[in-house]
């Protein structure tokens, strides 16, 4: 399986600013941020992409939801409104295969996406 910047983030073998971490997840600002908020959902299990997703992973995607819903509260962002993206390999914009989940923000954002 690949080893990711994330999988190491996880191992605290890189250091990064984290939000929030469980036995499954843990939740780091992104180094580049698009918005005043922007943290990165990841779930431990390294799953490469929501290609590879399976069943097996249904109580474990729908946790990574509702972990995004408790963090954008947490951090007052819930009543104004935030974005939630999850990119699926290059044309998605993909560019760490460890699957996370964007949580954005602190800002409006546009529809459609630029
Ligand atoms: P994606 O393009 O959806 O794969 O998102 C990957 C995100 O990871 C990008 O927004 C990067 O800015 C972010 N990123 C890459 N390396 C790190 C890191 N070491 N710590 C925090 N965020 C990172």
């Amino acid at each position: 399986m690949d080893d990711t910047i994330f999988d190491k983030i996880i191992r605290k073998e890189i250091p990064a600013k984290i939000a929030y971490e469980d036995n499954k997840f843990i939740a780091i600002n992104d180094v580049n941020p698009q918005a005043p908020l922007h943290l990165l959902i990841i779930p431990k299990e390294n799953i490469p992409t929501l290609n590879d997703a399976s069943d097996s992973h249904k109580q474990l995607l729908g946790e990574m939801l509702l972990l995004a819903k408790n963090l954008a509260k947490h951090f007052g962002v819930d009543e104004k409104g935030y974005r939630l993206v999850l990119n699926v390999n290059d044309d998605g914009g993909q560019t760490v295969f460890h699957l996370h989940l964007h949580l954005l923000g602190g800002r409006e954002f546009g529809w459609p996406p630029g």
